[in-house]
């Protein structure tokens, strides 16, 4: 793992369990050597451990990416991705993923229930049909006939965390309720799209062959409404890989991240020359400047270019990702903010 001096500052910082002064390392670029992945949040640290076992065989970023995916999906303290992700509002875990390789082939799987390992559900879209997205009952079927078990996803610990929200919730459904207040969704776990309520698993990994490809899965915001997408199984605003130029991932608020195509505008503006780090500095700044009351949540990008380097942006604090090649497979850094 190569650095500039910033960078350097805050692998030194991290590895002595200085996260904090290591938020400095906002201007430095972060160059991994090949092959590496990266992925959102400290649980991506884990999930950067799978994919490095793929990739330091040689394997394919394709495969890497989804063996390291699957790490946080079958976590059940990971109430954010995958089988004990919480629930929506009326109690059903809906997951969300998609994932895209080197060539622009990619499957998207939305509103998907029963199913603990969406993003394997993503790759069979890709890989088995001749589409690029399947949702809900469409989605369940086709995983069906595809052999993944159906099974009951949400665990005890979400169910008595959604027990607990929806007593005050103001808009669970009651009888005769009228005037349901649809604006607060994941209240009382913080900031929407924060370290309180995450979040989603974004990873990129860059394979011994010079080939990008990403992932990207989540049960989405807690508590929201049944049907909800956002953006992460949404292939160009989750998540977007053009193997000319690197790939990009997102975390937070999924609403924002659509609206503005995120993903895609991180690649295109690394496609004209910003580093990583800026192109995801302007992808967030766009987010602001439409809609400035989104400094009130959380949006973070990641993203590498093909040279291995690598930058991340949010709108707040907190935002975390995790670092892994030859040199060390366990780093994390925090992501640089606005606010
Ligand atoms: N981006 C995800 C969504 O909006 C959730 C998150 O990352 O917090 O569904």
């Amino acid at each position: 793992m190569t650095m500039s001096r910033r960078g350097l500052i805050g692998a030194s910082a991290v590895g002595a369990g200085l996260l904090a002064s290591a938020a400095r390392a906002g201007e430095g670029a972060t160059t991994l050597s090949k092959p590496c992945v990266i992925s959102t949040w400290d649980f991506g640290i884990a999930a950067n451990q799978a994919a490095w076992a793929v990739l330091s065989k040689g394997g394919r970023a394709l495969d890497a990416v989804e063996a390291g995916a699957r790490i946080p999906e079958q976590d059940l303290k990971n109430h954010s991705v995958g089988r004990a992700g919480y629930p929506d509002r009326d109690g059903h875990v809906s997951l969300d993923a998609c994932i895209m390789d080197e060539q622009g082939n990619c499957g998207s799987v939305a509103a998907l229930e029963h199913i603990a390992h969406p993003i394997s559900v993503a790759r069979r879209v890709m890989e088995k049909t001749p589409h690029v997205m399947l949702v809900g009952a469409g989605a369940l079927q086709f995983a069906l006939e595809q052999g993944f078990p159906r099974e009951e996803l949400l665990t005890d610990e979400s169910r008595a965390a959604w027990e607990a929200w929806k007593k005050d919730a103001k808009y669970a459904p009651r009888a005769n309720s009228e005037n349901l207040d649809y604006r607060q969704t994941s209240g009382q776990l913080g900031t929407p799209g924060g370290a309180g309520n995450h979040d989603t698993i974004g990873m990129l990994a860059l394979d011994a062959a010079g080939n990008i490809s990403g992932a990207c899965t989540t049960s989405g915001m807690a508590w929201k409404l049944r049907g909800r997408v956002g953006d992460s199984p949404i292939i160009g605003a989750g998540l977007y890989v053009d193997n000319e130029v690197g790939g990009a991932t997102s975390t937070g608020v999924g609403e924002e991240v659509i609206r503005n195509v995120g993903s895609f505008l991180v690649v295109e503006l690394m496609r004209q020359g910003r580093s990583p780090e800026e192109a995801c500095k302007e992808a967030v700044a766009r987010i602001l400047k439409k809609k400035p009351a989104a400094r009130d949540f959380q949006v973070g990008f990641l993203a590498i270019n093909k040279r291995g380097e690598v930058g991340a942006w949010a709108i707040q604090k907190g935002f975390s990702y995790a670092l892994c090649d030859a040199g060390k497979q366990d780093a994390l850094l925090p992501g640089a903010s606005f606010y």
